[in-house]
């Protein structure tokens, strides 16, 4: 039986319902003089916003396969558990806010850390919202297919295929090493899951040679402490990586 593992590269929405296209365009100027209306809470518009959301969310949820755009987490039908996403953030570019190309859903985590990271590529034009995947430096939900650009490893951890830079850069600009960290860490010690997630997020994270020793020291105790044979296998191979 075939299961997508992976979110799809979502066709992007084009004919709202909830929200007339007369309204919509209200939206954009709306957004676009005020990059905090998003989170309105003026009673003549938030209506409109939230109708606006609900049915971006509905979509992309749909059609990106039920997962987040950048890590490709399954999300939870409940729209209090995912976030709309902007993939040209909108404090700095908010002339896009309302605009459907720049929408997707994605996990808290991936939102939250990406936040308002730039994610445009050098001289990229933005008279409209930008078209092409080479205008991007990270995997662009509508543009990009995740599985183009990110695999599994061995050891389970989501990591770029192909040398993708885009993956790379996705990985570092969503924090999926949070995701990588705290998957691992299921194969330790229930007990010892904060400080094995805390040591393997920044195992992955930093650059430095040395503080990934350090990391790795951490991991080393605790498999020594108890000599479980999963954590014992795991670190073996991120050993073999350092
Ligand atoms: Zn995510």
């Amino acid at each position: 039986m075939l299961h997508p593992l992976s979110r799809r590269k979502a066709e992007v929405l084009t004919v709202l319902n909830s929200v007339s296209q007369e309204d919509h365009l209200k939206l954009k100027q709306l957004g676009a003089a005020d990059n905090k209306f998003w989170s309105t809470d003026d009673e003549a518009h938030a209506p409109l916003v939230a109708a606006f959301r609900t049915e971006v969310k509905d979509y992309y949820w749909g059609r990106q396969a039920r997962r987040c755009c950048y890590c490709s987490k399954e999300l939870d039908e409940s729209k209090a558990a995912y976030d709309a996403e902007h993939i040209i953030h909108k404090d700095e570019f908010p002339q896009f806010m309302f605009e459907l190309a720049n929408l997707s859903v994605a996990c808290r985590t991936c939102n939250g850390v990406k936040k308002n990271k730039l994610v445009l590529a050098l001289n990229v034009t933005l008279a409209e919202v930008p078209r092409q995947s080479s205008d991007y430096t990270i995997v662009h939900p509508h543009l990009d297919e995740w599985s183009d650009h990110f695999r599994h490893d061995e050891i389970s951890r989501i990591v770029p295929a192909n040398e993708s830079m885009k993956g790379a850069k996705t990985i570092e600009v969503c924090g999926i090493h949070y995701l990588n960290a705290a998957r691992l860490a299921d194969y330790f010690l229930p007990a010892d899951h904060k400080t094995v997630q805390q040591a393997l997020e920044g195992l992955f994270r930093v650059k430095s040679r040395g503080w990934k020793i350090k990391y790795l020291e951490v991991l080393n105790g605790l498999v020594d402490e108890h000599n479980f044979q999963p954590a014992r296998e795991i670190l073996g191979a991120l050993k073999d990586e350092v």
